[in-house]
């Protein structure tokens, strides 16, 4: 899809650039009084933490913002493969897909040995994510990423959307009923910045409250949880341009390194012809921002020109620019729980994305490491409030995420060091030389975490089972699920297996069959079927509500080596009827496909097959042997509620 040729223009790309008009600004809507969770902030850790929510009726979501109306343009614009694989799970890759650049590309430019004032091409190499995922790492406006969430709130069951216009002014925290799971322990106090009633000032209680509030959190505050690491000393410029050039590599990522100038790195963006250009600025003096050194989108143009040279970049539009100021730092926690937490506290408060970590931009981690925080919080909070799970599910949130902050602050101190030389700095041809392969080096060495698709949490009870990684080695546990296809036995449909991973709040359960046909009832798969459909120690039978789809806590799927399956000769349990006519669900079992074998792709053993436990939010929870039945109830039993009603 091509857009921006006669300017930019945000906005729902499905629409054609001359008929895109601006929305008009959501109404203000009045604040509930309470409510069980309160989000603060709508980035995307915000909005996909409402997003997730949104969901379940069982559930009151209110989400406040403090602008007027949506992002429009600028900040984050990279989507890594696991960003897309999450949008997935909300039904809605397509768009991301279809409207993004896709990035298979980058090039290394440095200074030309005989020319040293002058910069030239020294290789041009593949995307090191290319393969890691179904899907590619993509650029396209932050802003769009919104709508496609704002879009699933408001459509979704619940029909949810943001107060705007709203800022937090404080956080109070009842600690005397933080332990009682039915209170309302928090008090957020919000001011109105809208014309008809500025300044008024509006309360919210609620069970549990998400700063999701960006850098400078009221919330975290609120909390008094503290950052830890190197604030800003670092300024960069960032613009969204439309430009006419002769760089020949202006549709390629671009690490460009000047001898005297400095460096630039540029990222084709959505649509064909706008291009993201980030250049690095000023060292700044201790406490001074960003805003102090007062430079405009004119010197960032000038610096970047003097970069390109000996080519010509002639800027016709700046759709977006900022300097900002970029400090390494995480939380020393991501939720209210004092930090030893001795007395194993129930968390009432959390902080997600960069209200609990910041760090530059170059590797384009802001909004991709943001939004799987809340994806990892979202199905934990929803699953406790709903009473499916022990509320001790809370306490992983802040290890799981925290450990990923950190490993992220570590990747971005190395990658900084790298992209960054100081604008003064006379360096050495051979240094530059030196700089640009290191960054080639460092971005095949952490391709998995720069996609997010090597994110890998503590091993826990909700990641365990590592002794039988073995009967799985291409499915890590902690990692996420890494799809592969296979076909369906009912009508021979080539199917994602990941994408039946949605992020309804369900647990999945894959039986991988052993060499064992499934359609003998002495077979292992058949069984574990037995057990899972019939047995009263069945995690299925236990935990899933009476009244409600056999499918509607733990969703089972079978997934077999025999290629000669029939429908009717497989247990009813993985057909099973559904919905208020019965109708038989037949998207359940699935055979290898031979010319693409999920078993040889997943590293499966083929004589043993296994289980492969699946969170909701995609991530390997545990891998078991097929006869392991007890330990497949053991695994549930440690969290899981019997539901009560
Ligand atoms: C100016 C700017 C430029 C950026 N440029 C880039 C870039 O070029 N590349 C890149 O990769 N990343 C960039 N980022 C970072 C990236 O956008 C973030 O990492 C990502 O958006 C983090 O998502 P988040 O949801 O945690 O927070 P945010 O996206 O920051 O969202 C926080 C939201 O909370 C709202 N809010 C804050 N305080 C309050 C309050 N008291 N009351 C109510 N609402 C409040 C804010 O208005 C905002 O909408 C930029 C960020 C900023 C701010």
């Amino acid at each position: 899809m091509q857009y921006h040729l006669n300017g930019f223009k945000p906005g729902n790309y499905e629409i054609p650039d001359a008929a895109r008009e601006p929305a008009p600004l959501p109404p203000i809507i009045k604040l509930p009084t309470e409510v069980d969770v309160l989000i603060v902030g709508c980035g995307p850790a915000g909005l996909t933490m409402a997003r997730q929510l949104s969901e379940f009726t069982d559930i009151t979501t209110c989400i406040v913002e403090q602008e007027s109306g949506p992002l429009l343009f600028g900040r984050a614009d990279g989507i890594s493969c696991r960003t897309i694989e999450i949008m997935e799970a909300f039904n809605c890759s397509e768009m991301i897909v279809k409207e993004s650049y896709q990035l298979k590309q980058n090039a290394f430019w440095e200074p030309d040995s005989a020319h040293p004032e002058n910069i030239k091409r020294t290789h041009k190499i593949a995307d090191a994510r290319l393969g890691l995922s179904e899907f590619t790492h993509s650029i396209v406006n932050q802003a769009r990423l919104h709508e496609i969430l704002l879009e699933g709130m408001k459509n979704s069951v619940t029909h949810l959307v943001p107060h705007y216009s709203r800022r937090l002014l404080s956080v109070d925290m009842d600690s005397q009923v933080t332990q009682d799971l039915s209170a309302y322990p928090v008090t957020a106090t919000f001011e109105r910045s809208d014309e008809g009633d500025a300044n008024k000032i509006e309360t919210v209680r609620a069970r549990f409250i998400i700063g999701t509030d960006g850098a400078r959190s009221a919330v975290r505050k609120g909390m008094s949880i503290a950052l830890e690491g190197d604030s800003a000393n670092k300024a960069w410029g960032v613009m969204d341009v439309l430009v006419v050039t002769d760089y020949p590599d202006i549709r390629v990522k671009s690490f460009i390194q000047s001898k005297e100038n400095g460096a630039v790195m540029t990222i084709p963006r959505e649509g064909g012809y706008l291009i993201r250009m980030y250049v690095e600025l000023e060292l700044l003096d201790k406490g001074q921002r960003a805003a102090d050194i007062q430079l405009t989108e004119k010197d960032i143009i000038a610096k970047m020109q003097l970069i390109f040279s000996p080519y010509t970049v002639s800027v016709k539009e700046v759709a977006w620019w900022s300097i900002y100021e970029v400090g390494q730092r995480v939380a020393d926690r991501f939720d209210d729980r004092p930090l030893n937490n001795a007395e194993n506290l129930i968390p009432r408060g959390f902080v997600a994305g960069d209200a609990c970590h910041t760090h530059s931009p170059k590797g384009g981690w802001g909004l991709n490491t943001s939004l799987p925080d809340t994806f990892n919080l979202g199905w934990k909070l929803a699953a406790v409030l709903q009473g499916k799970s022990h509320p001790k599910l809370l306490q992983t949130y802040s290890p799981e995420r925290r450990k990923v902050a950190q490993q992220l602050i570590e990747a971005d101190k190395q990658l900084s060091k790298l992209v960054a030389t100081s604008p003064t700095a006379k360096q050495s041809e051979q240094q530059i030389k030196t700089d640009i392969t290191d960054i080639e080096k460092f971005m095949a060495r952490q391709n998995g975490f720069v996609a997010g698709t090597a994110i890998e949490y503590f091993p826990s009870y909700i990641c365990t089972g590592q002794e039988n990684q073995t009967l799985a080695s291409g499915f890590n546990i902690g990692q996420r699920f890494h799809s592969a296809e296979a076909i369906r036995v009912s009508d021979g449909r080539c199917q994602h297996l990941g994408h039946l991973n949605k992020a309804d709040g369900r647990w999945r359960l894959f039986i991988f069959g052993s060499d064992q046909n499934p359609t003998d009832s002495t077979s292992d798969s058949a069984q574990l079927i037995h057990f899972l459909a019939k047995s009263e120690s069945s995690p299925v039978i236990k935990y899933t509500p009476e009244g409600t789809d056999i499918d509607s806590v733990i969703d089972v799927y079978g997934v077999f080596q025999q290629q000669d399956l029939a429908i009717e000769e497989i247990p009813g349990f993985l057909w099973p009827a559904k919905g208020k006519y019965g109708l038989n669900d037949y998207e359940k079992v699935f055979h290898a496909d031979q010319d693409n074998d999920i078993y040889a792709l997943r590293g499966i053993d083929r004589s043993r097959g296994c289980m492969v436990i699946v969170r909701p939010d995609q991530h390997i929870a545990n891998i078991l042997p097929l006869n392991a039945q007890t330990e497949l109830s053991a695994f549930f039993d440690e969290f899981m509620l019997v539901p009560t009603y």
